[in-house]
Protein backbone atom coordinates (compact mmCIF):
# COMPACT_ATOMS: atom_id res chain seq x y z
CA UNK A 1 0.00 0.00 0.00
CA UNK A 2 1.39 3.88 -0.99
CA UNK A 3 0.49 6.82 0.98
CA UNK A 4 1.59 10.13 1.50
CA UNK A 5 1.88 9.82 5.08
CA UNK A 6 2.05 7.02 7.45
CA UNK A 7 1.16 6.73 11.03
CA UNK A 8 2.32 3.99 13.48
CA UNK A 9 -0.03 4.21 16.34
CA UNK A 10 -3.51 4.87 16.18
CA UNK A 11 -4.14 6.19 19.73
CA UNK A 12 -4.95 10.18 20.65
CA UNK A 13 -1.65 11.24 18.96
CA UNK A 14 -1.55 9.23 15.66
CA UNK A 15 -5.51 9.92 15.22
CA UNK A 16 -5.37 13.47 15.58
CA UNK A 17 -2.04 13.64 13.09
CA UNK A 18 -4.22 12.00 10.51
CA UNK A 19 -6.83 14.24 11.15
CA UNK A 20 -4.40 17.50 10.03
CA UNK A 21 -2.85 15.39 7.27
CA UNK A 22 -6.14 14.42 5.63
CA UNK A 23 -7.35 17.43 6.12
CA UNK A 24 -4.46 19.12 4.33
CA UNK A 25 -5.13 16.43 1.22
CA UNK A 26 -2.47 14.27 1.95
CA UNK A 27 -3.42 10.32 1.42
CA UNK A 28 -2.48 9.30 5.06
CA UNK A 29 -2.73 5.38 6.22
CA UNK A 30 -2.37 4.41 10.06
CA UNK A 31 -1.74 1.32 11.48
CA UNK A 32 -2.72 -0.36 14.36
CA UNK A 33 -1.49 -3.44 16.28
CA UNK A 34 -4.67 -3.63 19.24
CA UNK A 35 -7.91 -0.96 18.98
CA UNK A 36 -8.53 2.63 17.79
CA UNK A 37 -7.88 4.65 20.60
CA UNK A 38 -4.84 3.43 22.34
CA UNK A 39 -4.26 3.74 26.17
CA UNK A 40 -6.92 6.64 26.65
CA UNK A 41 -9.77 3.91 25.74
CA UNK A 42 -8.40 1.91 28.98
CA UNK A 43 -9.94 4.73 31.33
CA UNK A 44 -12.83 4.61 32.79
CA UNK A 45 -13.56 8.16 32.66
CA UNK A 46 -11.66 11.37 31.59
CA UNK A 47 -11.98 14.51 33.03
CA UNK A 48 -9.53 16.37 32.05
CA UNK A 49 -9.89 16.79 28.43
CA UNK A 50 -10.92 20.27 27.30
CA UNK A 51 -14.65 20.55 26.53
CA UNK A 52 -16.07 17.26 28.35
CA UNK A 53 -16.51 17.53 31.68
CA UNK A 54 -16.79 13.75 31.80
CA UNK A 55 -16.75 11.13 29.29
CA UNK A 56 -14.88 7.64 29.08
CA UNK A 57 -12.17 7.14 27.49
CA UNK A 58 -13.66 4.44 25.25
CA UNK A 59 -16.26 7.04 24.18
CA UNK A 60 -13.71 9.93 23.62
CA UNK A 61 -11.45 8.11 21.68
CA UNK A 62 -14.10 6.75 19.20
CA UNK A 63 -15.24 10.30 18.79
CA UNK A 64 -11.55 11.22 17.25
CA UNK A 65 -11.48 8.31 15.33
CA UNK A 66 -14.96 8.51 13.58
CA UNK A 67 -13.68 12.81 12.80
CA UNK A 68 -10.01 10.95 11.43
CA UNK A 69 -11.71 8.50 9.23
CA UNK A 70 -14.32 10.90 8.42
CA UNK A 71 -11.47 13.41 7.04
CA UNK A 72 -10.54 10.71 5.38
CA UNK A 73 -8.02 8.56 7.78
CA UNK A 74 -7.41 4.81 6.67
CA UNK A 75 -6.94 2.10 8.99
CA UNK A 76 -4.70 -0.76 8.65
CA UNK A 77 -4.63 -3.46 11.48
CA UNK A 78 -1.40 -5.04 12.13
CA UNK A 79 1.86 -4.93 13.91
CA UNK A 80 4.27 -2.91 12.80
CA UNK A 81 7.43 -4.96 12.92
CA UNK A 82 10.01 -3.07 10.72
CA UNK A 83 10.18 0.89 9.72
CA UNK A 84 13.30 0.54 6.79
CA UNK A 85 14.51 4.05 4.79
CA UNK A 86 13.53 3.40 1.03
CA UNK A 87 15.08 5.58 -1.97
CA UNK A 88 11.87 7.55 -1.82
CA UNK A 89 10.75 7.85 1.86
CA UNK A 90 10.09 4.62 4.04
CA UNK A 91 9.53 1.14 4.17
CA UNK A 92 6.95 -0.24 6.96
CA UNK A 93 6.02 -4.10 7.26
CA UNK A 94 3.88 -5.50 9.32
CA UNK A 95 3.59 -9.67 9.42
CA UNK A 96 0.66 -9.83 6.17
CA UNK A 97 1.26 -6.01 4.47
CA UNK A 98 4.31 -4.13 3.04
CA UNK A 99 3.35 -0.34 3.55
CA UNK A 100 5.85 2.65 1.14
CA UNK A 101 5.19 6.53 1.49
CA UNK A 102 7.62 9.56 1.35
CA UNK A 103 7.00 10.53 5.37
CA UNK A 104 6.21 8.63 8.46
CA UNK A 105 5.05 9.75 11.90
CA UNK A 106 5.59 7.37 14.83
CA UNK A 107 2.68 7.53 17.44
CA UNK A 108 3.01 4.23 19.23
CA UNK A 109 2.81 5.46 22.38
CA UNK A 110 4.36 3.70 25.65
CA UNK A 111 3.81 0.76 27.57
CA UNK A 112 3.28 1.75 31.57
CA UNK A 113 5.55 -1.10 33.32
CA UNK A 114 3.28 -4.23 34.92
CA UNK A 115 3.86 -6.18 37.92
CA UNK A 116 2.84 -9.22 36.10
CA UNK A 117 0.75 -10.08 38.24
CA UNK A 118 -2.71 -12.62 37.96
CA UNK A 119 -5.70 -10.29 37.95
CA UNK A 120 -3.67 -7.58 37.13
CA UNK A 121 -5.07 -6.50 33.42
CA UNK A 122 -8.80 -7.50 34.37
CA UNK A 123 -9.00 -5.12 37.18
CA UNK A 124 -7.00 -2.34 35.55
CA UNK A 125 -9.73 0.10 35.12
CA UNK A 126 -11.30 -1.25 38.21
CA UNK A 127 -9.45 0.15 41.11
CA UNK A 128 -6.10 -0.37 39.37
CA UNK A 129 -5.03 2.70 37.76
CA UNK A 130 -1.20 3.44 35.65
CA UNK A 131 -1.90 7.18 36.15
CA UNK A 132 -2.50 9.39 39.56
CA UNK A 133 -3.27 12.42 37.73
CA UNK A 134 -5.70 10.78 35.38
CA UNK A 135 -7.69 8.74 37.69
CA UNK A 136 -7.02 10.45 41.54
CA UNK A 137 -10.22 11.88 41.77
CA UNK A 138 -12.07 8.76 41.95
CA UNK A 139 -10.43 7.83 45.00
CA UNK A 140 -11.74 10.90 47.04
CA UNK A 141 -11.73 10.06 50.83
CA UNK A 142 -10.97 6.48 49.93
CA UNK A 143 -7.99 3.75 50.60
CA UNK A 144 -5.61 3.79 48.28
CA UNK A 145 -1.78 2.21 47.53
CA UNK A 146 1.42 3.32 45.20
CA UNK A 147 3.87 0.93 44.07
CA UNK A 148 6.92 2.32 43.26
CA UNK A 149 10.13 4.08 44.72
CA UNK A 150 10.64 6.54 41.91
CA UNK A 151 9.50 10.52 41.59
CA UNK A 152 6.74 9.36 39.54
CA UNK A 153 5.49 7.41 42.39
CA UNK A 154 6.49 10.23 45.17
CA UNK A 155 4.71 12.61 42.89
CA UNK A 156 1.51 10.29 42.82
CA UNK A 157 1.76 10.15 46.68
CA UNK A 158 1.91 13.77 47.07
CA UNK A 159 -0.94 14.47 44.29
CA UNK A 160 -3.03 11.59 46.14
CA UNK A 161 -2.73 12.80 49.67
CA UNK A 162 -4.95 15.59 48.67
CA UNK A 163 -7.63 13.59 47.55
CA UNK A 164 -7.36 9.91 49.33
CA UNK A 165 -8.31 9.47 53.35
CA UNK A 166 -5.09 6.94 53.41
CA UNK A 167 -2.30 6.32 51.05
CA UNK A 168 0.11 3.31 51.54
CA UNK A 169 3.33 3.51 49.72
CA UNK A 170 4.88 0.08 48.44
CA UNK A 171 8.35 -0.23 47.36
CA UNK A 172 10.26 -3.32 47.19
CA UNK A 173 13.41 -1.91 48.73
CA UNK A 174 14.38 -0.31 51.77
CA UNK A 175 16.21 2.64 49.62
CA UNK A 176 13.79 5.13 47.49
CA UNK A 177 15.30 5.75 43.38
CA UNK A 178 13.20 9.48 44.17
CA UNK A 179 15.06 12.66 45.35
CA UNK A 180 15.68 12.94 49.18
CA UNK A 181 13.82 16.37 48.68
CA UNK A 182 10.30 15.08 47.03
CA UNK A 183 11.11 12.11 49.83
CA UNK A 184 11.16 14.40 52.60
CA UNK A 185 8.30 16.36 51.87
CA UNK A 186 6.07 13.00 51.28
CA UNK A 187 7.33 11.77 54.76
CA UNK A 188 5.91 14.88 56.72
CA UNK A 189 1.98 13.42 55.36
CA UNK A 190 -0.17 12.29 58.01
CA UNK A 191 -2.69 10.36 55.42
CA UNK A 192 0.63 8.15 54.52
CA UNK A 193 2.06 4.88 55.58
CA UNK A 194 5.62 3.99 54.01
CA UNK A 195 5.92 0.08 53.75
CA UNK A 196 9.50 -1.04 52.75
CA UNK A 197 10.75 -4.34 51.48
CA UNK A 198 7.82 -4.86 50.24
CA UNK A 199 6.17 -6.04 47.21
CA UNK A 200 2.63 -6.88 46.18
CA UNK A 201 1.90 -10.76 45.31
CA UNK A 202 -1.73 -10.82 45.09
CA UNK A 203 -5.29 -8.94 43.41
CA UNK A 204 -8.18 -9.77 45.04
CA UNK A 205 -11.56 -8.24 43.84
CA UNK A 206 -14.58 -10.10 41.87
CA UNK A 207 -15.92 -6.75 40.18
CA UNK A 208 -13.34 -4.25 41.18
CA UNK A 209 -10.16 -4.24 43.50
CA UNK A 210 -10.99 -4.85 47.00
CA UNK A 211 -7.50 -5.80 48.85
CA UNK A 212 -3.62 -6.75 48.16
CA UNK A 213 -1.64 -9.10 49.25
CA UNK A 214 1.60 -7.44 50.24
CA UNK A 215 5.18 -9.99 51.68
CA UNK A 216 6.48 -7.51 53.90
CA UNK A 217 10.27 -8.38 55.07
CA UNK A 218 9.21 -12.10 54.17
CA UNK A 219 5.46 -12.16 55.95
CA UNK A 220 2.15 -11.85 53.72
CA UNK A 221 -0.31 -9.27 54.82
CA UNK A 222 -3.83 -8.74 53.60
CA UNK A 223 -4.13 -4.70 52.60
CA UNK A 224 -7.93 -3.62 52.10
CA UNK A 225 -8.41 -1.03 49.61
CA UNK A 226 -9.86 0.47 46.59
CA UNK A 227 -7.16 1.62 44.31
CA UNK A 228 -3.79 0.79 43.26
CA UNK A 229 -1.56 3.15 41.71
CA UNK A 230 1.26 1.32 39.68
CA UNK A 231 4.72 3.57 39.16
CA UNK A 232 7.23 1.54 38.33
CA UNK A 233 8.24 3.32 35.26
CA UNK A 234 7.29 3.65 31.27
CA UNK A 235 8.79 1.42 28.16
CA UNK A 236 8.93 2.82 25.22
CA UNK A 237 9.82 0.15 22.49
CA UNK A 238 11.11 1.63 19.34
CA UNK A 239 12.68 -1.63 18.45
CA UNK A 240 10.66 -2.07 15.28
CA UNK A 241 13.05 1.29 13.84
CA UNK A 242 16.04 -0.44 11.63
CA UNK A 243 17.74 2.98 11.38
CA UNK A 244 19.36 5.45 14.08
CA UNK A 245 17.30 7.79 15.29
CA UNK A 246 18.59 9.91 18.32
CA UNK A 247 16.62 8.80 21.54
CA UNK A 248 17.13 9.86 25.06
CA UNK A 249 19.08 7.23 27.45
CA UNK A 250 15.49 5.60 28.04
CA UNK A 251 14.94 5.38 24.81
CA UNK A 252 12.07 7.78 23.99
CA UNK A 253 12.66 9.82 20.73
CA UNK A 254 14.32 12.96 20.50
CA UNK A 255 12.27 15.32 18.55
CA UNK A 256 11.83 19.56 17.38
CA UNK A 257 9.31 21.50 18.56
CA UNK A 258 7.67 20.75 15.69
CA UNK A 259 7.92 16.68 16.32
CA UNK A 260 10.90 16.48 13.35
CA UNK A 261 13.40 13.61 14.62
CA UNK A 262 16.86 13.47 13.72
CA UNK A 263 15.52 11.67 10.42
CA UNK A 264 14.45 14.12 7.38
CA UNK A 265 10.65 12.90 6.77
CA UNK A 266 10.49 10.94 9.85
CA UNK A 267 8.13 12.71 12.97
CA UNK A 268 7.07 11.43 16.31
CA UNK A 269 4.57 12.79 18.82
CA UNK A 270 2.78 11.55 21.84
CA UNK A 271 4.23 9.29 24.69
CA UNK A 272 6.88 7.98 22.66
CA UNK A 273 8.46 11.53 22.82
CA UNK A 274 11.25 12.77 25.51
CA UNK A 275 9.04 14.73 27.55
CA UNK A 276 7.68 15.10 30.92
CA UNK A 277 4.10 15.53 30.67
CA UNK A 278 1.79 12.14 28.98
CA UNK A 279 -1.69 12.87 28.71
CA UNK A 280 -4.07 12.75 25.91
CA UNK A 281 -4.49 16.41 25.40
CA UNK A 282 -0.82 16.90 25.24
CA UNK A 283 -1.08 13.80 23.01
CA UNK A 284 -3.48 15.54 20.54
CA UNK A 285 -1.66 18.69 20.21
CA UNK A 286 1.46 17.09 19.40
CA UNK A 287 0.45 14.78 17.24
CA UNK A 288 -1.09 18.10 15.43
CA UNK A 289 2.01 19.44 15.09
CA UNK A 290 3.47 16.84 13.70
CA UNK A 291 0.82 16.31 11.11
CA UNK A 292 1.21 20.55 10.26
CA UNK A 293 4.66 19.25 9.71
CA UNK A 294 4.22 16.88 7.10
CA UNK A 295 1.90 19.13 5.12
CA UNK A 296 4.62 22.37 5.32
CA UNK A 297 7.83 20.14 4.19
CA UNK A 298 8.32 19.39 1.13
C1 LIG B 1 -5.49 3.50 32.49
C2 LIG B 1 -5.06 4.83 31.92
C3 LIG B 1 -5.83 5.95 32.19
C4 LIG B 1 -5.47 7.18 31.66
N1 LIG B 1 -6.28 8.24 31.93
C5 LIG B 1 -5.99 9.45 31.40
C6 LIG B 1 -6.84 10.57 31.63
O1 LIG B 1 -7.85 10.48 32.36
N2 LIG B 1 -6.50 11.75 31.04
C7 LIG B 1 -5.38 11.90 30.26
O2 LIG B 1 -5.18 12.98 29.73
N3 LIG B 1 -4.54 10.86 30.05
C8 LIG B 1 -4.80 9.65 30.59
N4 LIG B 1 -3.95 8.59 30.39
C9 LIG B 1 -2.71 8.82 29.60
C10 LIG B 1 -3.07 8.82 28.09
O3 LIG B 1 -3.84 7.68 27.80
C11 LIG B 1 -1.80 8.84 27.22
O4 LIG B 1 -1.02 9.96 27.54
C12 LIG B 1 -2.19 8.91 25.74
O5 LIG B 1 -3.03 7.83 25.39
C13 LIG B 1 -0.94 8.89 24.85
O6 LIG B 1 -1.36 8.89 23.52
P1 LIG B 1 -0.45 8.30 22.34
O7 LIG B 1 -1.29 8.40 21.12
O8 LIG B 1 0.87 8.90 22.37
O9 LIG B 1 -0.21 6.77 22.73
P2 LIG B 1 -1.21 5.58 22.98
O10 LIG B 1 -2.54 6.02 23.48
O11 LIG B 1 -0.44 4.63 23.82
O12 LIG B 1 -1.45 4.97 21.54
C14 LIG B 1 -0.42 4.31 20.86
C15 LIG B 1 -1.06 3.30 19.94
O13 LIG B 1 -0.02 2.70 19.15
C16 LIG B 1 -0.26 1.33 19.02
N5 LIG B 1 1.01 0.67 18.74
C17 LIG B 1 2.10 0.55 19.56
N6 LIG B 1 3.10 -0.13 18.94
C18 LIG B 1 2.63 -0.45 17.71
C19 LIG B 1 3.17 -1.19 16.61
N7 LIG B 1 4.42 -1.71 16.66
N8 LIG B 1 2.41 -1.37 15.51
C20 LIG B 1 1.14 -0.85 15.44
N9 LIG B 1 0.57 -0.15 16.46
C21 LIG B 1 1.30 0.04 17.56
C22 LIG B 1 -0.85 0.92 20.38
O14 LIG B 1 -1.60 -0.26 20.27
C23 LIG B 1 -1.73 2.14 20.68
O15 LIG B 1 -3.04 1.98 20.21
C24 LIG B 1 -4.28 7.33 30.89
C25 LIG B 1 -3.50 6.21 30.64
C26 LIG B 1 -3.87 4.97 31.14
C27 LIG B 1 -3.03 3.76 30.85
Amino acid sequence: MKSDVLIIGAGPAGLTAGIFTCRAGLSSVCIEKLAVGGQASLSHEIANYPGFEAISGFDLMDRIAKQAKSNGLRIAYGTVKSLEKSKTGFIVKTLDETFNSRKVIIASGCKTRKLGLKDEERLTGRGISYCASCDGAFFKDKVVAVVGGGNTAIGDVEYLSRLAKKIYLINRTEKFRAGEFALKKIKKLKNLEILTNAQVKELHGKDKLEAVSVNIDGTKTKINLDGLFIAIGYEPDTSFIKFDVDTNPQGYIIVDDNMRTSVKNLYACGDIINKDFRQIVVACADGAKAGNSCIGEK
